[in-house]
């Protein structure tokens, strides 16, 4: 999908920023209900399912689907429909009460994007360990996307930091590379799903640290080691491994948004039902949302959802609603 050149002039029905699976349900509905519809995504098409290896919970495909795959053909499906899309950073909002147009900046570009409605897909962001070494490795050994980087593990060994159902799909992903893959996980039982825990205990690949927590990464002149200490007993081991990877948990990627709606109190959308925020005309959907289930199925079903309000109220403020 290619980055179109847009001009600034034109008042968009609905901006959606944020091309993961909810934008892009979100500009699917907009797009097919013919409101002029612009999609900005900062990085590229699909957000986290983009790098994600096989999804198998997504309705309609026994044997599941590659990530990749699937967000290609939601971009499609929505260009197809007239959505259009810009590459680029959301940088900040302007709204005021006295218009209904917002603005939407990229980039440090001082001339907005402008629109009736706001629809923010921006998803949510890897937790860092925040551990000596964490940035100095950056890339050189310590990752946050096992389907990205996995392949360079070839044959060595790996922690795996988290025990939520990231955590175990992405070591489970990297048996297929790596030697042996430490899962390390502060508590004494995984919060990942069953299926996943009966899939990784029976991975002889696989080996679990409990109770415990990474406290440095290092090397000599590459990733060679970590600090592992448990937390029952307060033991500190050196581990050898030549990469990290990080799943413990996410932060919204909001920054943007400053206080324009109101966010829970870990940084997240507050939605109504309707996918509705505490200001008119901008709407919320998928992760970056507060709520429980963050998967693909509930972030596309947020996103039709969101788009269905956002055109409401788009028909609404032009006069053209059917009562
Ligand atoms: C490794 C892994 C495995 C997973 N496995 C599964 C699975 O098997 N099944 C399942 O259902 N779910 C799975 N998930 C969860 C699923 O991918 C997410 O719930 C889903 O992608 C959320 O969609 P979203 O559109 O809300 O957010 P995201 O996918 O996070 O997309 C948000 C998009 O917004 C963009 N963005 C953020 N800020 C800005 C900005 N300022 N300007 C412009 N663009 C911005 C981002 O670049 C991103 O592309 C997995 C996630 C991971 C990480």
């Amino acid at each position: 999908m290619a980055d179109e050149l847009l001009s600034k002039q034109d008042i968009y029905d609905v901006i959606i920023t944020g091309g993961g699976p909810a934008g892009l349900t979100a500009g699917i509905y907009t797009s097919r209900a013919r409101l002029f519809s612009l999609l900005i995504e900062k990085l590229g098409i699909g957000g986290q399912a983009a790098i994600t290896d096989r999804i198998e919970n997504y309705p309609g495909f026994i044997g599941g689907i590659s990530g990749p795959e699937l967000v290609h053909s939601m971009g499609e499906q929505a260009k197809s429909f007239g959505m259009r899309t810009v590459f680029g950073e959301v940088t900040r909002i302007e709204v005021s009460d006295e218009s209904t147009i917002k603005k939407i900046f990229v980039n440090d570009d001082p001339e907005p994007y402008q629109c009736l409605s706001l629809i923010i897909a921006a998803g949510h962001e890897q937790r860092k360990l925040g551990v000596p070494g964490e940035k100095e490795y950056a890339g050189k050994g310590v990752s946050y996307c096992a389907t990205c980087d996995g392949a360079f593990f070839r044959d060595l060994s790996v922690a795996v930091v988290g025990g939520g159902d990231v955590a175990l799909e992405e070591a489970l992903f990297l048996t297929r590379f790596v030697k042996k893959a430490h899962v390390i996980h502060r508590r004494d039982r995984l919060r990942a799903t069953k299926i996943l825990q009966e899939r990784a205990s029976s991975n002889d690949k696989i080996e679990f640290i409990f109770d415990s927590v990474l406290d440095e990464i290092s090397g000599q002149t590459t990733l060679d080691s970590v600090k592992v200490r448990n937390l029952k007993t307060g033991e500190r081991k050196d581990l050898g491994v030549n990469g990290v990877f990080v799943f413990i948990g996410w932060i919204p990627s909001l920054s943007f948004l400053g206080d324009i709606v109101e966010k829970s109190e870990d940084g997240y959308v507050i939605v109504d039902k309707e996918m509705g925020t505490s200001r008119e005309g901008i709407f919320a959907c998928g992760d970056c949302c507060k709520k429980n289930l963050r998967q693909i199925v509930a972030a596309c079903g947020d996103g039709a959802t969101a788009a269905f309000s956002a055109q409401h109220y788009v028909e609404r403020i032009k006069g053209e609603e059917y009562v």
